[in-house]
């Protein structure tokens, strides 16, 4: 069960006296957010405004909030110490404290003897306790500091590494603690290095070589596929925490000195809709990473990361691929 610790989000709205709230909240959580809801208003003369909008990220932080209320509290995500918002935001961060004994006991033949230890923000609160186990088992643990994006040691988002980065050298292979395969192929993706996830709701383990292969597989094909484009619509996200304008002026200079076009489109949701209208043969993506990465086979034109483009265009080799991230 999660630890969404209510009474501290009930303290910080008396103690400022508001009366609006508005509740923003992934969609994982949408579920309970009207028990969320009764439990906060239980004696407080406030108002609950929850937000519909699909959130992603603490890369999404709800920017019109105060249009219709006084604070904002954001379920879910660690702050990302660099990226700025005003004293009436108040980050809460889903923690969960799962068992993980068996989970290592089952990872301990496929690690190497040096592994670097990463969590999801949900189970930051498990890196001690399974590197205490990793230790027992006679493993070297490392656990890397990210950089201004990654508020805890050993902490991933989907877009950054900088944990993993931070140790590789160090490390035979890597641990994911987390739910998914998002943050894990990120890490696989990213470090090169094999990346063993322990799920601790599904209780089993996985490896990520396979996919990781099978997603390089696929992006090389989207970079074939864009050879001969002409027209790129290059796609800067609205969302504070994705947006990369630079690097999308930046995408558009190498597209006109190779004697192609690009024109920047600005979106706050990408999908295959929003980008419907637009005559051109291929996108750069420079919102989140990911949806060029995971959502790729939604485009009916290749998708393509600044990276993929310079290989595109030439001025990069295919063995320098790298992984998309967003560095701060
Ligand atoms: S940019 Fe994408 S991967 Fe990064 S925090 Fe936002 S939603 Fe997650």
């Amino acid at each position: 069960m999660f630890n969404l610790a209510l009474e501290d989000v009930r303290a910080w709205i008396k103690s400022h006296g508001w009366s609006k709230i508005a509740l923003q909240m992934p969609e994982g959580m949408k579920s309970k957010a009207i028990q969320i809801v009764q439990k906060l208003a239980d004696g407080l003369d406030c108002q609950f405004i929850i937000i519909g909008d699909p959130c992603y990220g603490a890369c999404d932080v709800y920017r019109g909030f105060e249009d219709f209320a006084d604070a904002l509290v954001h379920f879910g995500h660690a702050r990302i110490p660099s990226i700025n918002v005003s004293d009436n935001v108040l980050f809460v961060e889903m923690r969960v404290d799962p068992d993980m004994s068996d989970l290592v006991s089952e990872a301990l033949p496929l690690l190497g003897g040096r592994v670097g230890l990463l969590a999801t923000i949900q189970y930051i609160e498990s890196i001690p306790i399974v590197r205490s186990l990793l230790e027992k088992a006679g493993k070297e643990v490392y656990i890397g500091n990210g950089d201004s994006r990654i508020a805890y040691p050993g902490q991933v988002l989907g877009c950054n590494c900088s944990s993993a980065e931070d140790v590789n050298e160090k490390v035979d292979s890597f641990i994911q603690i987390g739910e998914g395969d998002f943050h894990a192929l990120a890490i696989a993706l990213d470090t090169g290095k094999d990346v063993i996830v322990l799920d601790p709701v599904k209780r089993e383990i996985r490896e990520m070589s396979e996919k990781r292969d099978r997603i390089l597989r696929q992006r090389f094909a989207l970079i074939n596929t864009a050879a001969e484009a002409r027209r790129f619509l290059v796609i800067v996200s609205a969302k504070t925490g994705q947006r990369r304008l630079k690097t999308a002026e930046d995408a558009v200079r190498l597209l006109n000195s190779k004697g192609r076009y690009g024109a920047i489109v600005v979106l706050e949701e990408i999908n295959p809709i929003a980008l419907m209208p637009y005559d051109v043969d291929a996108y750069v993506n420079t919102a989140c990473p990911r949806v060029a990465i995971d959502d790729a086979v939604m485009y009916k034109r290749p998708m393509l990361t600044y990276a993929e483009l310079e290989i595109v265009l030439g001025l990069r080799d295919w063995g320098d691929y790298v992984f998309d991230k967003i560095k701060e």
